[in-house]
């Protein structure tokens, strides 16, 4: 089922939290990097000639660093989704802190890119993210419309979520999807070239 961030997220201004692109339509990757998965995703990235942003998992990171260069030799560009994928209290702005740090390091150690982006966990910001990341010279960036993706389990949950997309989705919208499930493939194929048709994509 696919959504939009309802109240309060919807109330936190862009220039905050960037939900909405400035043209076109921002496709990001969130929970890799996965080595089938995020594969298969970088190959119809290349095949559409289409840019995305990865918000890749530290722990991920350090599995699979070898994933990480090729996002990065591919053009995309990587962001911050820490280190251990806890979704922190408000309260936690040291964990936090030192979660958003060592996924950079993370990053920095695979690839030599320092991220610019950060999205918290489920992409729960609040005030121990928003300033856990200040701190750590990033902006963070949520979403406009969320896929739900992650939640597909067969090939027709795919064709429905992909569906769902193109029926949903507007221009400067900040697409939410997942490279850590073999279902983003299929999705991908039937998405990609009906996105180019019809919107800019980054
Ligand atoms: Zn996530």
């Amino acid at each position: 089922m696919i959504t939009r961030p309802g109240f309060p997220w919807s109330r936190i201004p862009n220039s905050l939290v960037r939900r909405r692109a400035e043209r076109g339509v921002q496709l990001t990757f969130d929970d890799g990097p996965h080595p089938i998965h995020t594969r298969a995703v970088l190959e119809r990235l290349a095949k559409w000639n289409v840019q995305a942003i990865f918000f890749v998992v530290g722990k991920f990171v350090e599995n699979h660093p070898d994933v990480l260069r090729e996002i990065v030799a591919a053009g995309h560009e990587i962001g911050n989704h820490t280190y251990s994928h806890e979704v922190a209290s408000a309260w936690a702005l040291r964990a936090v802190t030192d979660d958003v740090r060592r996924c950079h390091a993370a990053v920095e150690r695979a690839c030599g890119v320092p991220p610019k982006w950060f999205r918290p966990p489920l992409g729960r910001v609040n005030v121990a993210t928003l300033t856990a990341a200040m701190r750590c010279g990033y902006r963070t960036m949520n979403w406009s419309l969320d896929s739900n993706d992650w939640r597909c389990r067969t090939s027709d949950d795919a064709e429905k979520c992909a569906e769902a997309v193109l029926h949903e989705v507007r221009p400067g919208d900040t697409l939410l999807l997942h490279d850590c499930h073999e279902w983003i493939a299929p999705i991908l194929d039937r998405i990609l070239p009906l996105l180019l048709a019809e919107h800019a994509l980054k």
